[in-house]
C-alpha cells in the first residue's frame, strides 16, 4: 500500500488490485482510506538471470579490438543466415508483393492456423516419413522462437518442467517469466525448481529421461549448442516415460532438416505413439533462409491429453490461444514458405543445407588437425568442440580469439554442463569459413 498523493477525487472509477489478488476498490473508498494499490509488475521477470559470461565475452572482443587494431576476426558465434539464396522463395516473394500490390489477398479473412495451401504442404513434408497429420493439427507461426515461448501458455501453472543441460535458453526463461520455477542459484547457475537432464561426452549429449517426475520436457534435436542428435531408440525411451507418467514433451526439431541419416528420425511423430504425449515445433530460418521473413510451424496433434484433458482438448486450447493473441503469419511469409516445399523449393534448400553441413566439416577438420576433440556437425549446423587439457570454456573462447582470430561461444553460457566446450556456428559465408578454418590450422597453438 502506497501513501495517497494529493489528486482530484476520482469517484465511481474502479481501481483494479492487480497481481496481489487484494479485492477491487473504488478510488472514492482509496482516497478516503488514504492508501492505494499501484499497478504491479510480473516479479517471475526479477527471478531471470542475464548470464554473466555475455559481457564478459563483449568485454574481451573489446579488448581484443583496441590491441589489434585492424584485425579481421572471424565471426563463427552468432549465427549469419541472413542472405535469402532460395531463387524459388525470392520469385514466391515477388509474386506476392504484386497480388498484394492488386488487393488479391485475403485480409483478415484468414485462418489463424495459417492458410491451408501451406498446413497442406506442411502436412506432405510429414506424410513423406509415414507421419500422417490432420491438417487442424498444424499451426504455422512466424518463427520457432514465438511458439517456444508460448507453448506454455496452455499448461497449468504447477506443471514441473526438465530440460536439456546445456540448452537453448528460451525453455527455460519462459518457464521462468511463467512462474514454473524459483531462485536462480548462481553458483551452480540453475533455477530451483527446473528439473536439468545432463548432457555429456559419456551420454554423447543425448540425456537419459529424468529419474523423477516431471511434466514438460523440452527436446531439442538435432541440438544447438552441442549439435547433437537422439537416435530412435533415444527418442523412444522419452515417449515411453511420458505415457507413463502423462507428461507432455516439446520437441524442438527447428533443424531437422540438417540430419542425413536416413535411419535418424527427423520427427518425433516417427515414434509409435508419440502423437499421444507429444507437440513438435519446427522453423523454416535455418533450412530455408528464413531468418527474416520468419516462419515455422507447431504440430498439436488431436491425439494428446494430459491428466485433466482429454484427446483434443490441448488442441482446442493451443487454437484458443493462437486466435486470441495472433493474426496468423504475414501471408508473404506463407506464400514464400510454400514456395520452400515445392520440389524446385526443396532442391534449392536442400543446398544451403549441404553448404552449412560442408561449412561444418570444414571446421570439425581445422579443429582435429589441431588435435582437439569436437562433436556435432555431422547433422546439425552446430560443432561442439572441446577444451584442451580441461580448460574452462571462458578461456578456450580466449584462445580461440586471441590466437586464431576466431569468435565463438563459451559452452558455459547454456548451462553448467556446457563447462569445458565452445560452440562453433557453420552458419557463416564460405569464405568466413575458409579463413577460420585456415587460422584454427595455422595459429592455434595445442
Ligand atoms: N529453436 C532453436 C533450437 C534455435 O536455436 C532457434 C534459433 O536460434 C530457434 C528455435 C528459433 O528459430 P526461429 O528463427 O524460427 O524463431
Amino acid at each position: 500500500m502506497r501513501t495517497l498523493p494529493q489528486t482530484p477525487a476520482l469517484d465511481g472509477w474502479l481501481v483494479r488490485a492487480g497481481f496481489t489478488g487484494q479485492q477491487s476498490v473504488f478510488v472514492g473508498d482509496a482516497l478516503s482510506r488514504k492508501s492505494w494499490v499501484m499497478a504491479t509488475i510480473n516479479i517471475n521477470y526479477e527471478k531471470l538471470c542475464t548470464c554473466y559470461l555475455f559481457p564478459e565475452v563483449t568485454r574481451q572482443l573489446k579488448v581484443f579490438a583496441e590491441k589489434n587494431p585492424g584485425a579481421q576476426l572471424y565471426r563463427l558465434d552468432v549465427s549469419d543466415n541472413t542472405q535469402l539464396s532460395v531463387p524459388t522463395v525470392v520469385n514466391g516473394l515477388t509474386q506476392t508483393s504484386e497480388r498484394l500490390s492488386q488487393s488479391n489477398t485475403c485480409g483478415y479473412d484468414r485462418h489463424y492456423q495459417g492458410e491451408e495451401f501451406l498446413r497442406q504442404a506442411i502436412g506432405n513434408h510429414y506424410d513423406e516419413r509415414g507421419v500422417k497429420l490432420g491438417l487442424d493439427e498444424i499451426f504455422v507461426n512466424d518463427g520457432a522462437k514465438s511458439d517456444i515461448g508460448n507453448i506454455q501458455t496452455i499448461f497449468g501453472p504447477q506443471n514441473v518442467v526438465a530440460v536439456q543441460d546445456p540448452t537453448y535458453a528460451e525453455y527455460v526463461d519462459t518457464n521462468v517469466m511463467a512462474g514454473r520455477a524459483e531462485a536462480h542459484n548462481s553458483i551452480t547457475c540453475q533455477y530451483a525448481g527446473i528439473a536439468y537432464m545432463p548432457c555429456h561426452e559419456r551420454n554423447l549429449f543425448f540425456p537419459e529421461p529424468p529419474t523423477q517426475k516431471v511434466d514438460l520436457i523440452y527436446l531439442c534435436c538435432p541440438n544447438n549448442p552441442t549439435g547433437a542428435v537422439a537416435t530412435h531408440e533415444q527418442l523412444k525411451s522419452f515417449v515411453e516415460y511420458a505415457l507413463k507418467l502423462q507428461a507432455i514433451i516439446i520437441f524442438d526439431a527447428s533443424y531437422a532438416a540438417f540430419i542425413t541419416d536416413p535411419k535418424l528420425p527427423r520427427s518425433i511423430y516417427e515414434i509409435e505413439d508419440a502423437d499421444r504425449c507429444s507437440i513438435e515445433i519446427n522453423s523454416f530460418s535455418s533450412s530455408c533462409g528464413f531468418a527474416d521473413l520468419r516462419l515455422g510451424w507447431t504440430v498439436v496433434p488431436k491425439n494428446l491429453s494430459t491428466e485433466d484433458a482429454p484427446a483434443g482438448k490441448l488442441n482446442v486450447l493451443w487454437h484458443r490461444r493462437q486466435s486470441t493473441f495472433f493474426n496468423g503469419p504475414s501471408i508473404i511469409a506463407q506464400y514464400c514458405g510454400a514456395a520452400a516445399l515445392s520440389p524446385d523449393g526443396r532442391r534449392e534448400c536442400q543446398a544451403i543445407v549441404d553448404r552449412t553441413l560442408d561449412n561444418a566439416r570444414l571446421i570439425r577438420d581445422a579443429l582435429n588437425s589441431r588435435s582437439l576433440v569436437c562433436y556435432g556437425g555431422q547433422h546439425a549446423p552446430y560443432i561442439w568442440a572441446k577444451s584442451p587439457s580441461g580448460m574452462r570454456s571462458l578461456d578456450f573462447f580466449d584462445k580461440l580469439l586471441s590466437e586464431a582470430h576466431v569468435v565463438t561461444l563459451p559452452g558455459s553460457s547454456y548451462g553448467p554442463h556446457g563447462e569445458g566446450f565452445v560452440r562453433l556456428s557453420a552458419f557463416a559465408r564460405r569464405e568466413c569459413v575458409e579463413r577460420a578454418s585456415a587460422s584454427i590450422k595455422e595459429n592455434l597453438r595445442v
